[in-house]
């Protein structure tokens, strides 16, 4: 009995070996990588998006959710808010416009861009985000929202893409590429005190100040619509005025920085002779907020949920993700996790907020 029971399994791993060479050849026949191919782009240009488009209430996707610090896993900052089958920026770091065209995202959709301050962390991708969103059917220029200085930004990348813009239009002519809504236009916001910047189909958007000295005029974004509310901190240390305005939201996001991970890697650093990183690394926790610090403030606004962005340095497996919230669930034990990029938060007119990837 034992016998055939193993010669059973012999063959069983001979015909299973036999198999997978089968599939291997017949994975190199033109006509069965034709059809894979075919297949693929099929499923490429249905819109997988829809969820985030289609139906009531607010969504959020995270389409760059990394800081300055290098990460492969992650773009630097940028969280798309979807509102009545549109989609807004706040911010758009180097990287985050790839996050957006490979979940699916169509550009053209665009409404506008919210920039929380003029760090080039969250500024890299205005070309790209410009671009994808103008041959992807936007209906005018594209509108950039920001604090004083935003002009000057706006006014710099429309120079240094004026020549792209006509070559674009050349290559695809004036119904893909037109010139009439090439570029962006700047449109400056007082950012001393909150107010209601962008009103639009029952959409409100308002910037309140937050702490990121030295820069000037950093503001974080509340988005109303439909009943529901996220806030979105910007950069900034805590900050009491952020409280204020997070009051009852349902979603808020936060910068976060481990300023204990932060620590070790400046003395690393500076065992390793690299002096101008170290200093680099102790300079950047007087202008950031700490996971501990997130979770409070977000417990102060009464949120009910809090998601974590901007992650500085970014946790990019297991043991980092712990160590990053070390100390977190103490303050804040439930309704709390770390963006990812791709991550959707879903908040339904009616219904429960729920955590989607794309
Ligand atoms: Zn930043
Ligand atoms: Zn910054």
């Amino acid at each position: 009995m034992e016998r055939l029971m193993g010669r059973i399994l012999v063959w069983l791993a001979v015909g299973a070996a036999a198999l997978l060479v089968l599939f291997a050849v017949a994975m190199r026949v033109p006509a069965v990588e034709d059809r894979l191919l075919d297949k693929a782009l099929e499923q490429n240009f249905t819109s997988r998006a829809a969820p985030l488009l289609d139906g009531d209430g607010l969504k959020v996707f995270f389409c760059g959710t990394g800081s300055p610090l290098p990460s492969k896993a992650r773009a630097q900052t940028c969280t798309a808010v979807f509102a009545g089958g549109r989609f807004y920026l706040v911010d758009a770091g180097t990287g985050s416009w790839e996050t957006i065209a490979a979940a699916g995202i169509p550009g053209g959709k665009l409404g506008a861009i919210f920039l929380t301050h003029l760090h080039s962390d969250h500024i890299g991708d205005l070309s790209e985000a410009n671009l994808g969103s103008w041959v992807g059917g936007r209906a005018g220029r594209l509108a950039v929202y920001g604090p004083a200085g935003v002009e000057r930004v706006v006014d710099g990348e429309n120079e240094a893409f004026a020549l792209d813009n006509g070559y674009r239009t050349a290559h695809h002519g004036e119904s893909i590429a037109p010139t009439a809504t090439a570029g962006m236009v700047a449109a400056p916001f007082a950012s001393e005190a909150a107010n209601v910047i962008f009103d639009e189909g029952g959409l409100t958007v308002t910037a309140f100040p937050v702490g990121h000295f030295p820069v000037v005029g950093a503001v974080g974004f509340r988005f109303d619509y439909q009943g529901r509310s996220v806030v979105i901190s910007g950069d900034t240390a805590y900050s009491q005025t952020l409280v204020e305005n997070a009051k009852g939201a349902d979603l808020l996001i936060h910068e976060a920085q481990a300023n204990h991970i932060v620590a070790k890697m400046g003395a690393a650093a500076s065992k390793a002779g690299a002096a101008n990183t170290a200093q680099i690394l102790a300079d950047i926790p007087s202008y950031h907020t700490s996971p501990e610090e997130a979770a409070r403030a977000a417990n102060e606004a009464g949120a009910e949920w809090l998601v974590l962005t901007h992650l500085t340095p970014a946790p990019d497996n297991p043991v980092a993700k712990r160590i990053f919230m070390r100390g977190v669930s103490k303050v804040r034990p439930t309704n709390v996790r770390l963006a990812e990029d791709g991550m959707a938060v879903l908040l339904p007119k009616d219904g429960a907020v729920a955590f989607a990837f794309f």
